[in-house]
């Protein structure tokens, strides 16, 4: 058996040590005989484990008693309706930063619920950096302000959280969930895809505020209203139970790891690390200004990119993968999630170095 180190944007790598756990309890579960993936979502196994991986989830990142934590799915796709199905308020519109691709689909989205002001856009500069605070034309009477923290796509993390007075923040943090800590009672709304820094595809994570639940457009959708998943401890319909089961594991392995400042020295290490080795190149290239500069997804540029394939190609050999760039931006993207361990950044760059003399 090899495992790679595996750069995708998501799904990402799981931590060896879960999948060994995993592995571990498949056929039987903790002596009942089944796989979690057998379980009744009612029975006392599984409320259980969902009990004990909000639990942990909430020490992990202090998550206040007025937040509610729900486990549903969708995807980060599915927040970007439901988020103004559920906040937008008396006709008052809602300030979206515009910093990236999944800014611009959440913006997309959002129009369809109601009115939609830009309070900020990158796009002119091609989305290489965060703007300031200075530069967000806010509006005091908005509905909500929602941005996205980690660009995934681009490489773009907001250095700072944006001070919105008293308008509920909203933040799409699918990309950069758990990797470092954070102050939640900065936000109104949380919400991330699983499958980057949190467990397998099909979990969605939402953390919202408790009063801003329960007032949701006329004509949402049961399964899109927020107070049903609330009140029914994310067990209204059936949850994604084997993937919740996952996730508890990795909230396990990074409390074992020290929380999330361990996680976050650990990030920082290797995007350091890793941007240092393209800056200190003439052959590697990253545009985003470095302030700006995302811990969990680092796009790059060779030279000249008729070498794009071979470096694909032979980084492949060495058990380097995933690391083409997203379709819209082309290059390289090496995505070093929380589970990715540094030694598989160390060899990236060993790789990229030998990649340059050989080719450069
Ligand atoms: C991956 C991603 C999404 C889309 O997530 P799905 O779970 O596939 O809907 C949205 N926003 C960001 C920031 C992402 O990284």
């Amino acid at each position: 058996m090899s495992r790679a180190f595996n750069f995708s944007a998501g799904p990402a790598m799981l931590p060896a040590a879960v999948l060994l756990q995993a592995r571990e309890e498949m056929l039987d579960w903790r002596g009942s005989g089944m796989c979690v993936a057998e379980m009744s979502h009612r029975g006392k196994e599984f409320l259980s484990i969902a009990e004990q991986a909000e639990t942990d989830l909430r020490e992990l990142l202090a998550i206040p008693a007025d937040y509610k934590v729900l486990f549903l799915q969708g995807g980060a796709s599915l927040q970007f309706a439901m988020v103004p199905m559920n906040l937008y308020r008396d006709g008052r519109a809602a300030d979206y930063l515009n910093t990236g691709s999944w800014s611009k689909k959440a913006i997309s989205e959002a129009k369809r619920f109601g009115e939609v002001r830009v309070a900020a856009t990158t796009e002119a500069e091609r989305f290489t950096r965060a703007p300031a605070q200075a530069e967000l034309a806010l509006n005091p009477d908005a509905a909500y302000l929602h941005y996205t923290p980690n660009e995934t796509i681009e490489g773009v993390e907001f250095p700072y959280v944006p001070d919105t007075g008293g308008v509920p923040l909203v933040a799409d943090m699918s990309s950069t969930i758990l990797s470092r800590p954070i102050d939640v009672s900065r936000y109104g709304v949380i919400y991330a895809g699983a499958q980057k820094n949190v467990g397998p595809a099909g979990l969605t994570i939402v953390i919202v505020r408790s009063d801003l639940i329960g007032q949701p457009l006329p004509g949402t959708p049961t399964m899109l209203d927020y107070k049903i998943h609330a009140d029914n401890d994310s067990m209204y319909n059936t949850p994604p139970t084997y993937a919740w089961y996952l996730a508890g594991l990795v909230f396990r392995w990074l409390k074992d790891l020290g929380g999330l400042p361990g996680m976050a020295a650990i990030n920082r290490r290797k995007a350091e690390a890793l941007y240092a080795a393209i800056d200190q190149s003439a052959f590697y290239a990253n545009p985003v200004q470095p302030e700006s500069r995302s811990w969990m997804n680092v796009p790059f540029t060779l030279a000249d990119p008729k070498l794009d394939d071979t470096f694909l190609a032979e980084a492949k050999k060495q058990g380097l993968v995933t690391l083409k760039g997203h379709r819209s931006v082309g290059g390289m993207r090496a995505s070093i999630y929380n589970a990715m361990p540094e030694e598989g950044v160390q060899a990236l760059i060993g790789f990229m170095q030998e990649f340059e003399r050989k080719y450069g």
